[in-house]
């Protein structure tokens, strides 16, 4: 039978995971995914048209993507010794990271919890032991006492943070982070996805110990289409994690695409500082009503907790706007739920469905 032959072939790890959840968003105001709700201005994309144009598809794509490289590392303004590796998305940088490390079934990975999903189910996907540290409950910073222990317990071979983290959107302290990296026996992977709304960074203190990467996107700043991460850090490290990256992962038009839109840089500018005023202004507003508590954010999303987020999330999909229920996710999420920043427009039909909400109780 089908299902006999599948469940001896497969590893049973992969056949519990479930694969990963992308809800069909069609005719809905999507605040669920971080995405930067402007496009373009018409003769930017006239432009940009024309440049894609210019790509030659019976081509492979360059497998250095050596031009958008050297866009990137000028706009970067990378330390010297330090260098950049791109991935399809972080997401992708996150699994090379993972293969490269993953000696056995007992090589461990910690990142605390609750944090980006990806970091558990490509550990699970790469085979390595998962280790969750649980956040603390009230604002969701570092349990540094348990960190420290999980790390000398299991010794990791990474330890990953997101700097700031998702979906809780704070920033961990600066100076808790330096001490993971000083106790870490492995790898430690600043992920800093909300870079462009939180400006606060490590790329600068590369250099300052050898067991640190730091990873960038530019999903969450306008271009989660063209799927492009960057993993930086001392070339040597990249050099080995280069050696198991598909050839050509970034395909033309993303190259392509990625220069030109770097070459615009500003637009993508003015728009992340609309959207982290907008953020604000949400931030505030759900603050004011009954029975609602949102957390202060340095990304272009919030979480907030409400008196029953089931009913909440499906009232709001009533209303044709789709949030991310937090709630199951993980204990320290219970009624929580997170939206991402829209146009003043979602974001004025957000805010008016929400009050409904609030006072149906
Ligand atoms: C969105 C997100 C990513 C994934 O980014 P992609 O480049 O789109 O794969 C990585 N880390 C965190 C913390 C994120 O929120």
């Amino acid at each position: 039978m089908l299902k006999t032959r599948i469940d001896d072939l497969i590893r049973p790890e992969i056949t519990a995971l479930s694969a990963y959840p992308v809800a069909d968003a069609e005719g809905f105001i999507k605040l669920d995914a971080m995405e930067n709700p402007y496009s373009w201005p018409e003769n930017l994309r006239d432009e940009w048209a024309a440049a894609l144009r210019a790509v030659e598809f019976n081509r492979y794509p360059d497998p250095a993507a050596a031009q958008l490289k050297a866009i990137l590392r000028r706009q970067l303004a990378l330390p010297d010794g330090v260098d950049l590796l791109l991935g399809n998305g972080s997401d992708e940088l996150i699994l090379l990271v993972l293969l490269a490390i993953a000696r056995s079934a007992q090589t461990a990975v910690i990142a605390p919890e609750p944090s980006f999903v990806m970091y558990k189910m490509l550990s699970c996907v790469a085979q390595c032991r998962y280790v969750g540290v649980p956040l603390q409950a009230d604002g969701f910073a570092l349990d540094m006492q348990a960190m420290l222990a999980a790390i000398s317990r299991h010794r990791p071979a990474a330890v990953f943070l997101a700097y700031p983290n998702n979906p809780t959107g704070n920033l961990f302290a600066r100076a808790e982070i330096e001490q993971i990296v000083e106790a870490a026996p492995g790898l430690v992977v600043i992920d800093e996805a909300y870079f462009p709304f939180s400006r606060a960074s490590f790329v600068d203190d590369l250099n300052r110990w050898d067991n640190v990467l730091v990873m960038r996107t530019l999903s969450k700043s306008g271009l989660a289409g063209l799927r492009l991460g960057m993993l930086l850090g001392a070339r040597a490290w990249l050099e080995e994690i280069n050696k198991i990256r598909l050839p050509y992962n970034i395909n033309s038009l993303s190259q392509a695409g990625a220069a030109f839109v770097l070459r615009h840089e500003h637009v993508l500018r003015q728009q992340v500082e609309r959207i982290c005023a907008d953020r604000e202004r949400l931030y505030v507003k759900i603050n004011s009503m009954d029975g609602m508590r949102a957390w202060p954010s340095q990304t272009n999303f919030l979480a907030f907790r409400v008196v029953d987020a089931e009913r909440v999330f499906v009232y709001m999909k009533q209303r044709k706007i789709l949030l991310k229920k937090l709630h199951g996710g993980h204990p320290l999420l219970t009624d929580c739920l997170r939206v991402s920043i829209g146009t003043g427009a979602e974001n004025d039909a957000f805010l008016e469905a929400l009050a409904a909400a609030a006072v149906l109780g």
